[in-house]
């Protein structure tokens, strides 16, 4: 069997590292015995609740952990996608992770629960386990060569409706989001197109190496449903199942795609690979799609789900009740519960100075030291920004080490939370109600 390959577009990660500083996160710092190592990997501190992220990631790989759920709980900034991240740097290459910000769920574009499905079936792998590669895309034209027995004239001519199997050879133009490109056919493809019915409009996979044509459904335009069934082109390794982000998908659609993938996995050629599934600010999510949670975390298919929230006793939203974390009880009942402590000094400055490293920034020593009291005194994400903005300040005076004096220039130009709050109260009456 073909070795396996990674498929970038099953993961997410870089997500994630553009919602928060997140890129010197590269794992969650355990040693062999799953004990936490007091700063590796990029993480530090926060040692109990690494240590359960580790117990996670021991039932993740050994698949003990369908049908649950994870809930990281803690004020902000205490590392909650911190450790989200960890676990899936931890998990490897070819399990497949997803992450979404509740508050995404509800745009204007998709239902909400097909947004949930779609972010569902983004963290679900397809092993592919032979080498194959599948070009997915909507037909354009395709040209059959009639023998001219067949067709009286011979020579090529398009077929935009109907399928002539008599032909040898031919071509299809296929058209990916991409590009437009055109494949030779010989007999054994031009057989499968007939036998799918291939026409112009429909979206089609095409295996290269066995010729197969298995045909996926129409596009209907706009919303270019093919784009729903992953990659382009994939070779053998992973496929992330309907990556979405193209609009609602037809239920017919993903009823093919099911069809297909349940084919391949009787006939042997692919492994069903649940990944993880992170949904931050999950307070956000109302009593509807936490139902549609709890009725998809019973599909055998289920994908690993760690949800996040800094909220503590706050209202379901859809209802008049309010529960921990905004959290239906039931739905409660089913999670793991890892909560995130506050940072102690030591661990602000020992994250202040791997961060400075992660941005390339040299900092002086009471600069630092500053930088970390303004972290405890105010919270450590706004200490993290003034890295970047203190670095700026420095550049403009062309300094080459950031000082106390950038630090200090940053902190009052940009007002953390307590301050902003502060001088609200005290200038209220010049703002309009
Ligand atoms: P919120 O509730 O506001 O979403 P959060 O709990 O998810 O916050 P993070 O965004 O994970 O907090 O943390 C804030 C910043 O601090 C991030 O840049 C994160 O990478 C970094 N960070 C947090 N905890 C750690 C840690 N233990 N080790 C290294 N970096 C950390």
């Amino acid at each position: 069997m073909a070795e396996l390959k990674r498929l970038s577009e099953s993961r997410d990660l870089t997500r994630i590292e553009r919602i928060g500083a997140h890129s010197h996160i590269r794992g969650l710092g355990l040693d062999s015995s799953l004990e936490a190592r007091d700063a590796s990997e990029g993480m530090v501190g926060q040692l109990p609740a690494r240590r359960a992220a580790g117990l996670i990631l021991q039932l993740i790989r050994q698949g003990k952990i369908a049908g649950r759920a994870v809930l990281l709980a803690g004020q902000p900034g205490t590392g909650k996608t911190a450790l989200a991240m960890g676990i899936a740097k931890s998990l490897g290459a070819e399990t497949p992770f997803a992450s979404v910000a509740a508050s995404e769920l509800f745009s204007l574009d998709l239902s909400k629960t097909e947004a949930l499905t779609q972010a569902f079936r983004r963290a679900i792998g397809v092993r592919i386990k032979e080498e194959a590669e599948i070009i997915e895309g909507e037909v354009v034209e395709i040209s059959i060569d009639r023998p001219a027995s067949a067709s009286g004239a011979g020579g090529s001519s398009a077929t935009p409706s109907g399928v002539v199997v008599a032909g040898k050879t031919g071509r299809l133009t296929l058209k990916t989001t991409d590009m437009e490109t055109v494949y030779e056919l010989g007999g054994k493809m031009i057989e499968a197109l007939g036998k799918e019915k291939v026409q112009s409009g429909d979206v089609v996979a095409l295996d290269k190496a066995s010729g197969k044509v298995t045909k996926l459904g129409r596009s209907i335009g706009r919303s270019r449903d093919y784009d729903a069934v992953g990659p382009h082109t994939r070779t053998q390794g992973f496929l992330a199942l309907f990556t979405g982000d193209t609009g609602e998908i037809r239920a017919e659609v993903r009823e093919q795609i099911d069809t297909k993938v349940a084919e391949w996995r009787e006939e042997g050629k692919a492994d069903i690979v649940p990944g993880v599934l992170f949904i931050d600010e999950v307070h956000m999510l109302d009593i509807e799609c936490f139902s549609f949670l709890n009725r998809a975390l019973e599909n055998a298919m289920a994908p690993i789900l760690v949800i996040a929230t800094n909220r503590g006793i706050t209202s379901i939203r859809g209802t008049s009740y309010r529960s921990p974390h905004g959290i239906p009880p039931d739905f409660l009942d089913r999670l793991l519960i890892i909560m995130t402590q506050p940072y102690t000094e030591d661990d602000i400055r020992k994250i202040l100075d791997i961060r400075c490293d992660e941005e390339d920034v040299e900092m002086s020593v009471d600069a630092k030291v500053l930088l970390t009291k303004i972290g405890v005194e105010t919270s450590l994400r706004y200490a993290i920004h003034l890295i970047t903005s203190a670095a700026l300040a420095c550049q403009k005076r062309k300094g080459k080490v950031v000082e106390m004096e950038d630090i200090s220039r940053v902190y009052q130009l940009f007002l953390d939370v307590k301050r902003s709050t502060q001088y609200l109260m005290e200038y209220q009456s010049q703002y309009m109600f």
